[in-house]
């Protein structure tokens, strides 16, 4: 074995850049970190090829002193803490020193600034690992910073890049994260010369609007909550809902967030206004004393740990609950969900005086030979004949099944037990590669944005394995040309859509390997026939002899029950009649 060497400063950066900086999007958000924390008012972010050739992002914020301009490329060296104590108590995006440095050991960078006072800048420029020299630069007040060849020394990883699009997709999700997050700076985006973006400075609500669209804003209600912590934004009305969680946008004392705690805490406030796959979309900003939560868990900081996880998840949910319950305006209809007002109960008051009283005993008597003369659903079949889940009688408010069995009452809830089924098959035809597909007569063709359409083309044949033929029909459309047999009556572009967003969120290859279950579910679920459906007694009956079949056909793939028995005992105690 060789003998132990300490690793030189170039080869540390550029492993600590593969956490910092995995591609052109991470670049860009520490650059648009830093502007944000130089104070600047104005930032505008120039990108050329997907942001592989030129990241070029220049503000109007505080500038770098001529002295310190060859520390700012130096690792671990910054401006923003100086303590364990500052660090605790961290406000600025950045504070490990390392973003600057460790761009520069993978890319050529040019760094020119302007302090605030001085009457002159000076510019500075890092290449591989090796600072040169500091020299007068034409620059206004404020700091242009330029990211030449990403990875032009790192071969192995320039191979990891995707397409120019997928790439430039990236990055317009972080630009878009960062100008929701801080309404007041006005920020411009341009592409390979083309202006992509121009948001002007403004209010919360104009910049949701301006980034996210007319319709979100339209639709979203406003979230405010003032305690220990505070929550403010804006949540998607249950109507505005998504195929996907692009929309999801949290912050946490303005750091944009993926948190599992908070995430949960969201899907469980949106719980009751929300039906199968579709997804919420909101903007929302939680502040809470940097004491309490840590920011440096990881070194990309969208990671973050709560010290009391339990408050904040409370604080959020009944926070959220509350915006959605319609504080804002008048509530939409899909928050009044006609289906609860069906079931309401008659109100308890009420049955005393028809309950009790009556005679019971009479009843029995009366239903005693009516019981034995009941027949199944299809007049002749004997009842040794009659299958497990029995014949079906109705059904109910387009969601249950209801059907007769040996024992009595069954109730299926009829999209869960056709999901179940599917799942099933799905998998069963992937196991044994015999996936049969169906050509629309018709393809169905949607909006898409750039990653999706790079997506679809980059993993056409993850996608013919899983029987889908998707194809590009301009940079922002895309063409579902075929599905999966069993999925013929589902709706192609929704289950397109699901199915990229897997691939994008986890990669082909996971797709089809640990995440195959999730996968499937998902398509079973947009396959399986929806509620409120209208189904006859013969296709209710298929169903029912189909999940006699099938495995497991007890429990949904969520793992909720797809059927229950009500016995005829069962019936008997709810109506009280002594047997
Ligand atoms: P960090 O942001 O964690 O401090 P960076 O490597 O990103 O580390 O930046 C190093 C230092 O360079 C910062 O602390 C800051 O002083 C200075 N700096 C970088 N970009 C800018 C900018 N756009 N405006 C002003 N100062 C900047
Ligand atoms: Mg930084």
């Amino acid at each position: 074995m060789s003998s132990i060497r300490l690793l030189p400063e170039t080869l540390i950066s550029q492993i600590a850049a593969g956490e910092v900086v995995d591609r052109p999007a991470s670049v860009l958000k520490e650059l648009l970190e830093n502007s944000f924390d130089s104070g600047a008012t104005e930032i505008g972010v120039t990108l050329s090829e997907g942001g592989v050739k030129q990241i070029r992002v220049v503000d109007n914020g505080s500038g770098i002193a001529r002295d310190d301009l060859p520390m700012a490329f130096a690792r671990h060296a910054t401006s923003k803490i100086a303590s364990l104590d500052d660090l605790e108590q961290v406000r600025s995006l950045g504070f490990r020193g390392e973003a600057l440095a460790s761009i520069a050991s993978v890319a050529r960078v040019g760094l020119a600034s302007r302090s605030a006072g001085a009457d002159r800048g000076f510019a500075i420029r890092a290449e591989g690992g090796s600072i040169g020299g500091v020299e007068p630069a034409a620059q206004p007040a404020g700091t242009a910073v330029e990211v030449d060849d990403l990875y032009y020394n790192t071969p192995a990883r320039r191979k990891f890049l995707k397409s120019e699009a997928t790439e430039f997709g990236h990055c317009e999700g972080v630009f878009t994260r960062a100008a929701l997050s801080r309404p007041e700076i006005a920020l411009s985006l341009k592409h390979n010369g083309r202006v992509v973006a121009r948001f002007g400075p403004g209010d919360a609500a104009k910049r949701v609007e301006a980034a996210l669209g007319e319709e979100f804003a339209r639709s979203m209600r406003t979230v405010s909550a003032n305690g220990v912590l505070k929550l403010s934004g804006f949540a998607g009305s249950p109507a505005y809902t998504r195929t996907n969680r692009d929309t999801q946008f949290v912050y946490v004392n303005g750091r944009f967030v993926r948190d599992k705690l908070l995430a949960h805490a969201l899907r469980e406030a949106y719980r009751d206004v929300l039906h199968g796959e579709r997804h919420p979309a909101y903007v929302l900003f939680l502040e809470i004393d940097p004491r309490a939560v840590d920011v440096n868990v990881h070194p990309a900081k969208t990671e973050i740990r709560f010290r009391d996880p339990r408050a904040v998840h409370q604080f959020v949910l009944h926070a959220v609950t509350k915006g959605l319950s319609g504080a804002a305006g008048e509530t939409p209809a899909a928050i009044a969900t006609p289906v609860a007002e069906g079931h309401a109960v008659t109100p308890r008051a009420v049955q005393p005086a028809l309950g009790l009283a009556q005679p019971t005993a009479s009843y029995t008597a009366l239903f005693a030979d009516l019981r034995a003369n009941l027949q199944p659903a299809p007049p002749g079949a004997s009842a040794a004949e009659t299958p497990p889940l029995g014949y079906a009688l109705a059904q109910l408010y387009g969601i249950y099944i209801l059907a007769q069995n040996r024992e009595g009452l069954v109730l299926v809830d009829m999209h869960a037990a056709h999901e179940r089924i599917l799942y099933e098959k799905l998998k069963g035809a992937l196991d044994s590669r015999a996936m049969n597909t169906q050509k629309l007569l018709i393809p169905a063709t949607f909006h898409a944005d750039r990653v999706d359409v790079a997506t679809a083309e980059e993993h056409g044949m993850t996608l013919n394995q899983l029987g889908f033929d998707v194809a590009a029909i301009s940079p922002f459309a895309l063409a579902v040309r075929a599905v999966p047999s069993m999925l013929a009556d589902a709706d192609a572009s929704l289950l397109a859509r699901a199915l990229l967003r897997d691939i994008r969120e986890y990669g082909a290859s996971r797709v089809l390997t640990e995440r195959r279950d999730e996968l499937l579910g998902t398509m079973a679920c947009h396959g399986a026939v929806r509620a409120h459906r209208a189904l006859t007694i013969p296709e209710m009956n298929a169903l029912l002899r189909e999940m006699e079949e099938t495995e497991r056909s007890g429990q949904c793939n969520h793992g909720r029950p797809t059927w229950f028995q009500m016995t005829l005992a069962d019936l008997d105690k709810l109506f009280m009649r002594g047997r």
